[in-house]
Formats: C-alpha cells, structure tokens, sequence
C-alpha cells in the first residue's frame, strides 16, 4: 500500500495512488484523468508543512523529479524553475547563472514549488516571502492542459499560483525575480531574552537580517545577524553564526530535532508586545516547554493570501517537539497572536475555521473565485482546503 508522510510525521496518509511525476506531458495527463473519474490530486513537494496540505486518502503526485533551472535571463534577472527543484538545489544553479533567490528561510530543504505555495519567508526588515518573487506559472490543470499565467500575462490567475496552497494545479515550474548573486556576513551572540526583546528595533535597523531564538527554561536568546557583505567566502563554511559565504551558503541550517510548529504574522509594530505576551505566558503556564520562540521580519508584499500582504511584518513562531501534545501551548499562544491582529503561516498549525481565515485576508472571496473557475469539480483540494472553502 502507498504511504506518505511528512517531516515531523505528524501528518500521514495512505493514497490510493502515489504517483511519481517526471514530465510535464505526465502531470497534465495524470490531472485530467483524475478530473475525469472524479479523484482528488495532491501534490506533495519536500513534505515540510506542519498544516494538513497534502494528506489525500486518493492521489498524491511526487514532483521531486521536476528538477532544475530551466533559462535564466541576466538582463531581467529572471529565471523558470522546475517547481521540485529543493532550494539546496536551486542556489548552487542559480549562482552559475550569476544569480541567487532575494531571501530562504531557516532551512532549504523545501522544494521551491512547496515554499511559494504556502508564503515561506526568511528574515529582514526589506526581505519578502518566496511568492512575492514568483513571476509567473506553469501548471497542469484539472482539464489535463497545461496553463501559464504571468503578472502581465492573466495576472490574476498569477495572483493566486503565487500563493497557491496546492489547490490549483500540478505547478511545473515558476519564473522568478531574483537578484545578482551576493554575499553574506553571519554573527551570532547570545544574551537573556530581557535583553533581546529590548534592543529589537535596534537589531532590526542596523542589520540587513535580523532574528533571534529565545529558550524558555534557560531564558537564553541566540541572535543571529547576517549582512551583505564583499568579503570574500571563508572555506570550509564555519559553524552557524559565523559564515561568511554565498547567500545560499549561509541562509540554512540544520533542523536536527523533530517538531511541531505554530507561527503568526503580526504587523511590525506589535511585534514586541506579542513577543512579551508569549513569553510571559510561557514562563508562567509553560514551563516544561523546552522548544524556542523564534522571531523574524518580512517586508510587506501585495501577494494575495499572503502572511505580509500590505503590512510590515514580524513573524513568532512557537515549536514543540513530537513526543509531546503541541495542543495545549498552541491553542494558548493562538489566543495571543489573535489578539495582536495575527495571521496564521499556511504551512504551520493553526486552529481557524473559514470565516476566521477570510476574515484575516483582504483577497480571500477573490483568491477562492479564481481558484473555482481553473478547477470547479474541486480535483486539487483535499479534505483540509474543502474544509476552509467558502461554503
Ligand atoms: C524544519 C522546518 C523549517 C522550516 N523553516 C521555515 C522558514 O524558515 N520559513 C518559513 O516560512 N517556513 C518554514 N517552514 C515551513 C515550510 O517552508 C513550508 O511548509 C513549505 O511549504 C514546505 O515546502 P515543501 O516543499 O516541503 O512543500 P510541502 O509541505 O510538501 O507542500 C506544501 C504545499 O505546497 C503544495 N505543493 C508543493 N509542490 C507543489 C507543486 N509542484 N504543485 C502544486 N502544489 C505543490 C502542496 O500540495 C502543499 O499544499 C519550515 C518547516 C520545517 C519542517
């Protein structure tokens, strides 16, 4: 019997069909028979969400064989990807070419069609989302064709692949504005989460990106800044906090311990105060919590459904490892990031039905209408997006 799991294995199913996509000509063929026997596909990227994505009890498309960069333009700085092209694939390419993605986030194990799909970001007062940087979109679609849309080309269709939570198509590659190739300089220090939380705008002003982890039980915070830098690359890399190197040498690190995750977007301003909230509350009704509360930044961005959509944003995330119930905690730091105007990450934990979700996203009727129109039978949404769809 098939079996997909992922990450954390907190998520797992047992498809009717797994099916291992290598060409475009397959995916489109693959989604129009579905259509037409009234299955329901889902396409699976590197498996990193905590949020119920890609579980389907009928198909589940593997795209890891869609790999690669397919051109890249110098003049534009643009460039189409295979969409299941992992991130720790695509900087080594990119950079042949003399280019490199704007911003990652903590790790590149995701595939590039995965992390655009549910809004990853990384950090840095100027630094958007993944799908900010989506250009345009390739994708097979329920009626077995297949479609491109750009911002200039149908570009509200584009509105919705950039962010598309898997629900419109099999996406087979992306074009992206990325930048010239850079360099970046990593430094770390740790001071008490006092201490942190007190020099954030400080941090944040003077550093290119800007993020710090604080652990509850030790009240320890472990800043870690990284700036552009023409320095040369220091080899071998040295341990994290101190890299000087490519970007996409010196944006990953190394998740070892397996996890849950909550995250909430919440407008810069209030970040602070949210931050505050959450550690008091975990201090007073948390304490066996060992997992730390990240805290990062992302630039505002026009990309429906998105986290940073029209806000400067700072993003807290919670973490509790698997062998323990994350429900208690996170239900209860849910309460504080709603109160502080939170917006839920797509590919994390969140508890919200769908009128609180449309409530938290100007585009939510528009981003659901177009998504109906490329797909009205519902061929790519699984049990969780039926259950957010407006009834
Ligand atoms: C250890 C860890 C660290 C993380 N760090 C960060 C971080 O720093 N910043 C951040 O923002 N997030 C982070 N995340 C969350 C992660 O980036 C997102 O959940 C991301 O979507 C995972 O990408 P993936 O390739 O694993 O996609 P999956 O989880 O496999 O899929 C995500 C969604 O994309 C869809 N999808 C994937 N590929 C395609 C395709 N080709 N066509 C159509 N739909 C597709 C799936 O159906 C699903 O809806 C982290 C997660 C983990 C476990």
């Amino acid at each position: 019997m098939a079996h997909w799991s992922n990450w954390s294995g907190r998520h797992q199913s047992e498809p009717s069909r797994l099916h291992f996509i290598r060409t475009e000509e397959d995916a489109a063929a693959l989604a129009g028979r579905a259509r037409d026997q009234t299955r329901t596909i889902r396409v699976a990227g590197g498996g990193h969400s905590h949020a119920p994505l890609v579980p389907n009890n009928e198909v589940i498309a593997d795209i890891s064989a869609l790999s690669g960069v397919i051109s890249a333009d110098p003049d534009t700085q643009r460039a189409w990807v295979r969409a299941g092209t992992p991130i720790y694939a695509l900087g080594p390419s990119l950079h042949q070419h003399g280019m490199a993605l704007p911003n990652q986030g903590d790790i590149d194990r995701q595939t590039i069609g995965g992390a655009c799909a549910t809004g990853t970001h990384g950090t840095g007062r100027g630094a958007a989302n993944l799908s900010s940087a989506v250009v345009g979109a390739r994708f097979a679609t329920a009626s077995g064709e297949i479609e491109e849309c750009g911002l200039t080309n149908n570009p509200t269709l584009c509105s919705v692949a950039r962010l598309n939570l898997g629900s419109i198509g099999i996406i087979t590659a992306l074009e992206l504005q990325l930048r010239r190739s850079y360099r970046l300089a990593e430094s770390a220090f740790v001071t008490t989460g006092t201490e942190a939380e007190a020099r954030i705008a400080e941090l944040m002003a003077d550093n290119d990106r800007f993020e710090f982890y604080w652990s509850p039980q030790t009240d320890q915070a472990f800043v870690k800044r990284m700036n552009e830098t023409e320095d040369p690359a220091e080899y071998p890399l040295a341990s994290e906090g101190k890299r000087v190197g490519w970007s996409f040498e010196v944006y990953p690190s190394h998740r070892a311990q397996l996890h849950t995750e909550m995250e909430y977007s919440v407008a810069m301003p209030d970040g602070p105060a949210c931050f505050s909230a959450i550690k008091e509350l975990i201090t007073s009704d948390f304490p066996e919590v060992e997992m730390p509360v990240e805290y990062r930044s992302v630039a505002s961005d026009d990309v429906w459904l998105s986290t940073a959509n029209g806000r400067e944003t700072v993003t807290i995330s919670v973490h509790r490892d698997i062998e323990h119930d994350e429900s208690p905690l996170f239900r209860a730091c849910e309460e504080i990031f709603l109160d502080h105007g939170g917006r839920p990450h797509w590919g994390k934990v969140n508890y919200l039905d769908r009128e609180q979700l449309a409530r938290r996203h100007a585009d939510w009727d528009r981003w659901w209408k177009t998504r109906d129109e490329i797909d009205p039978a519902g061929t790519f949404l699984n049990a969780y997006m039926r259950s957010i769809r407006p009834s």
